[in-house]
């Protein structure tokens, strides 16, 4: 029989995360710091961006009717009226019919004008301007509201901001901005056997890897990761643990001891202290993954094996993760690509197999749960659905890259 009496769908492990989810706290942070962060507020033009009609390239500011049928061999003739100057509208150029101005990138469309025609199509004869093609209404012209009008949202709450976001935010005189804090996320490694970083390990001893795996993801992902070092298998050093972690963290990551062995400590332990939402998951790997509860606190309790660690990191943690940025949804890079070989899979479980990408080919990267080198040597994860009994080789999937 299942160790597992009830184990829940992935879909249900989901929702149990971001059910639990603490809200976001927003901060202000200076806009120029800001790429990365998940924003907190909807952004909005407070004016017209750019705010007056400029235009786009080198030439002269016409009327687009007078260049109408204009050619190589049948050049419209216009009467340069005077040349806008940079960063401040022309008083008194008025380009009526008939007539034209010079202006450069980015000057000023001058009253009358409504196109500019590139320097590169006219030739000077003294006050005389020779257009060579015809310009359509607007054309070479950024009109005064193009990029963004008054009131329009520019960037929406919930976005993680790019550096070009942070571009658009100095663009829209914004010093600062509202984002989601980073949420602090306490790791606690687990095992007799495991020894830090730093030591040498003797028989039967490993080094804890998945401390500093979990830590780099969640610090990539806009976490804090606060590591509070590896405990032995027993009740007293986990609850030792966790009174710490508990009062400085926002969600707390236990790895190790997460089955249903006498050895495994850890729902035990958040039962005797606070409450088990979930043990057991259909999911491969990841199976005997925890979630639960100590007061608002969500603890979770991972599996040991690091591949295992890392795929529930990434399917059942990082909703809850993402929760607690505003994120809708967690912010996956993912890549289409067409299975290299065929995955065979158990029915009723969701599974995520590791995958090396070659010009789009995903090859499965098969390997225990307890290799490094499988998560290095992959790129990505390809999830084969519960109800499913596995994918064709050639058929198309999402990779979800690493
Ligand atoms: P457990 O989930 O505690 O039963 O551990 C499963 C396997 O993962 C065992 O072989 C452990 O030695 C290994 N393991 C547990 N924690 C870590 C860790 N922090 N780093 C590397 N391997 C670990
Ligand atoms: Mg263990």
């Amino acid at each position: 029989m299942s160790k597992f009496l009830h184990p829940v769908d992935v879909a249900e492990a989901v929702a149990t995360s971001r059910h639990i989810a603490p809200d976001f706290v927003p901060e202000d942070v200076p806009a120029d710091c800001a790429t990365g962060r998940v924003l907190c507020e909807d952004v909005i033009a407070r004016e017209d961006i750019p705010g007056f009609d400029r235009s786009v390239v080198d030439g002269f500011a016409v009327n687009f009717e007078d260049t109408t049928g204009s050619s190589e061999s049948i050049p419209a003739l216009l009467n340069c009226g005077g040349r806008v100057s940079m960063g401040a509208p022309e008083q008194g150029l008025v380009v009526s019919r008939g007539r034209c101005a010079y202006i450069p990138t980015g000057g000023v469309l001058p009253e009358g004008a409504d196109a500019v025609i590139m320097v590169e199509h006219t030739e000077r004869a003294g006050d005389t301007v020779l257009v060579k093609r015809p310009v359509v209404y607007g054309e070479n012209v950024l009109f005064h509201d193009e990029d963004y009008r008054r009131g329009a949202v520019i960037l929406q709450a919930g976005r993680r901001l790019t550096p070009q976001d942070t571009g658009v935010l100095a663009a829209c005189g914004r010093t600062s901005v509202a984002v989601a804090r980073r949420p602090v996320i306490g790791i606690i490694s687990t095992g007799n056997e495991l020894v830090p970083v730093t030591a040498t390990p003797g028989p039967g001893q490993v080094r804890d890897a998945n401390a500093s795996m979990l830590a780099a993801y969640l610090n990539e992902y806009g976490c804090d990761p606060l590591h509070y070092g590896i405990v032995r298998d027993e009740y007293r050093s986990f609850e030792d643990a966790l009174s710490k972690a508990l009062p400085e963290c926002d969600a707390i990551l236990i790895s190790g001891g997460s089955s249903k062995d006498d050895r495994d400590m850890t729902a035990g332990v958040i039962a005797g202290n606070g409450e088990v939402l979930v043990h057991g998951i259909t999911l491969a790997p990841g199976k005997p993954t925890i979630i639960g509860r100590i007061g608002t606190t969500p603890v979770f309790g991972l599996p040991g094996h690091p591949a295992s660690a890392y795929v529930v990191l990434i399917v059942v943690v990082l909703p809850l993760i993402s929760h607690m940025l505003g994120e809708k949804k967690p912010c996956l890079r993912t890549t289409r690509a067409v299975l290299g070989d065929s995955l065979p899979s158990q029915k009723g479980r969701e599974e995520y197999i590791r995958v090396r990408l070659e010009e789009r080919i995903a090859y499965p990267v098969f390997g225990k749960s307890g290799l490094l080198n499988t998560l290095v040597n992959s790129d990505g994860l390809v999830c084969i659905p519960a109800g499913c009994e596995g994918l064709e080789k050639g058929c198309e999937v999402d990779v979800i890259l690493w």
